[in-house]
């Protein structure tokens, strides 16, 4: 458990002032970052139900003394049947409203209660709970500084090892190795290793292909830290580099050093993913950056806020967000540049490590 105990009650007290906005009696949570975020429980499985007076975790035999050690002062349910016991709380409190993280519930799940709760009314909820955990307390950033740091001390102790010959999928193994001997939880995605015209493809699958001379290599890592997850981009070119190469790592370079300066407080979303673009498009390479510039990090590696064109999200103190540009040329090669940054009042304060200075290695 990493709060300090004070954090969880304040969580639950936050969301509990939302209820009557939300227009709703209970919350049901299957989303078990959110109960995990609320509650401490670090279970795969369970149901916590919040209203004015309750908090309940709801949790089979499996999880019944873990949750009553990690999610200390909230009432725990154990359940045989997960679709039972959500009827029989719903029921028994006489709830009429009840929300649910429509994202977290299937359709099967959602049909079978809503034939045996023929009284109450389910009410989907997406866009109302998704900036639950996107401002961050200060125990919250030092776990995202501290996986941050662990990674990119594993991606420096690898460094070593990328020369000509070397197969992705082994580098990535001994890159994630290390992140692991390092203090790592686990991996906070499965790790990209893309070299030459891998790295062209955004989300690459390290495959047997070596590094050869003159690859670009993308290296996307991140390193899990109770339950909090980095996500850092790092490129590099092997041994020699041609001046496209050197143009286009700088033209990213400029897209991602400029949206990290526009990182405050009160900016819109998709302000920075303007201020990126702007950057590529005005070079004539905006059809090669096929995705938006950022996204939150936290709990999960991708979470709200996003940044993008699209976003009608704005910057909150205490947000983190990733500014990740990339230009991807099919066939040939790609750069990404990924940094963690802390939204503060009025700049921006970078949490991952590695240099984004232009390299060969
Ligand atoms: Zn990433
Ligand atoms: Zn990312």
């Amino acid at each position: 458990m990493h709060a300090d105990g004070v954090a969880f009650p304040k969580r639950i007290s936050l969301l509990r002032s939302r209820l009557s906005s939300l227009a709703v009696d209970a919350l049901l949570l299957l989303d078990m970052k959110n109960v995990r975020y609320l509650t401490g429980f670090t279970g795969s499985d369970g149901v916590l139900v919040v209203s004015e007076s309750t908090v309940c975790l709801m949790v089979d035999g499996r999880y019944t003394t873990q949750a009553k050690e990690e999610a200390a002062g909230v009432d725990i349910y154990e359940y045989r049947d997960k679709i039972d016991g959500v009827v029989d709380i719903v029921t028994d409190r006489n709830y009429m409203v009840v929300g649910f993280e429509s994202a977290a519930m299937s359709v099967d799940v959602y049909e079978r209660l809503r034939s045996r709760l023929a009284h109450a009314i389910l009410r989907p909820l997406s866009e109302e709970l998704s900036d639950l955990r996107s401002v961050k307390d200060g125990e919250e950033v030092e776990l995202l500084r501290k996986a941050a740091a662990i990674a990119a001390a594993a991606l420096e102790g690898c460094r070593h090892l990328i020369k000509p010959g070397v197969r992705e999928r082994d580098f990535s193994l001994d890159l994630e190795f290390a992140m692991r001997r390092g203090g790592a939880q686990e991996t906070s995605f499965p790790t990209i290793v893309a070299s030459g015209e891998h790295s062209a493809l955004p989300h690459a699958t390290p495959g047997y292909r070596q590094f050869a001379r003159g690859d670009m290599l993308v290296i996307d890592f991140g390193a899990v830290c109770d339950g909090y997850r980095s996500d850092e981009t790092w490129t590099c070119v092997l041994t020699e580099a041609t001046q496209r190469q050197r143009d286009i790592y700088e033209i990213v370079r400029q897209a991602h050093d400029r949206a990290v300066d526009a990182i405050r407080a009160g900016v819109r979303c998709a302000e920075i993913d303007r201020i990126a673009r702007d950057c590529i498009e005005d070079r004539g390479l905006g059809a090669y950056f096929s995705h938006g510039t950022g996204h939150g990090v936290g709990l999960d590696v991708h979470e709200a806020p996003r940044l993008a064109a699209k976003s009608e999200q704005t910057l909150v103190e205490g947000m983190v967000v990733t500014v990740e540009p990339g230009v991807y040329i099919p066939g040939l090669w790609g750069v990404r540049l990924e940094d963690m940054v802390l939204v503060k009042e009025d700049s921006g304060e970078v949490l991952t490590k590695m240099s984004k200075e232009f390299t060969i290695i």
